[in-house]
């Protein structure tokens, strides 16, 4: 969709929030399966619930335009996805899961707060005051959500993650890398920063990006681990690509 005014672009941004939030329900009740600690477990089912509200809220919002709430493709959102899966896999213990977990859903909530603070400003200049009203409120869900896990993960989780022992059980002396051991970090950093095509990229998803929009489909998801084979089929998209 070719955007020409700010009314284009909050729209757009809307839909992407909105597929961002429905992503975001399906991740964290995968999560919340995986989190030892009762605490960061129940934090994310209550966070759980307020994005349920959110959905709604954001369906509200959509009808206040008098527009079909309808879900855009949100590259950002699947990534930060992709990497909380690929770290609760590699994750070696259950204390250092949890604490990665918090991590994982902390950069969600800031990409939301970063995307709701700027439809709050686009909505105002737009003079939506009702849709105004109601992001403002997912907004302040969303920071204190982060505060929340800020706080919990500071007084109980890494602490509790701290305790020296790596994945081979043997404790980190803290010392700084030897000779050999920096010269393969090196190694391997310069192999990871090989360019890539980015553009190929872009292209691909902004073709994604209309497709999704032509028709309406608001699925597919990261998958985070126990839904895999009953979900791998509505992934699709695309999306397979990243699978390797
Ligand atoms: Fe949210
Ligand atoms: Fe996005
Ligand atoms: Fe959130």
């Amino acid at each position: 969709m070719a955007m020409k005014s700010l009314h284009d672009l909050f729209v757009h941004t809307l839909r992407d929030i909105y597929h961002a939030e429905k992503q975001g329900l399906k991740a964290m009740r995968q999560m919340s399966r995986k989190v030892t600690s009762p605490e960061l477990k129940s934090l994310l089912e209550t966070h759980h619930e307020e994005t349920e509200h959110q959905v709604e809220e954001l369906e509200h919002v959509f009808e206040s335009l008098s527009m079909r709430p309808r879900g855009t493709n949100c590259e950002a959102v699947h990534g930060l996805l992709e990497e909380a899966r690929e770290l609760m896999e590699e994750a070696a213990d259950d204390r250092t899961r949890d604490a990665g977990i918090v991590a994982a859903v902390q950069a969600v909530e800031h990409y939301e707060i970063a995307r709701y603070g700027t439809l709050v400003a686009w909505g105002e200049a737009l003079g939506h005051s009702d849709a105004v009203e109601a992001l403002r409120r997912i907004r302040d869900q969303e920071m204190a959500t982060d505060q929340k896990l800020s706080e919990l993960a500071e007084d109980t989780l890494n602490p509790a993650a701290d305790t020296g022992e790596g994945e081979d059980g043997g404790a980190t002396d803290g010392t700084a890398p030897t000779q050999v051991e920096a010269e393969a970090i090196e190694e391997e950093t310069a192999e990871q920063d090989e360019p890539v095509d980015a553009m190929a990229d872009v292209k691909e998803n902004a073709e994604l990006a209309d497709a999704e929009q032509e028709d309406g489909e608001d699925e597919g998801v990261v998958d985070l681990g126990e839904e895999r084979s009953g979900r791998s089929g509505k992934r699709g998209k695309g999306r397979g690509k990243r699978a390797a």
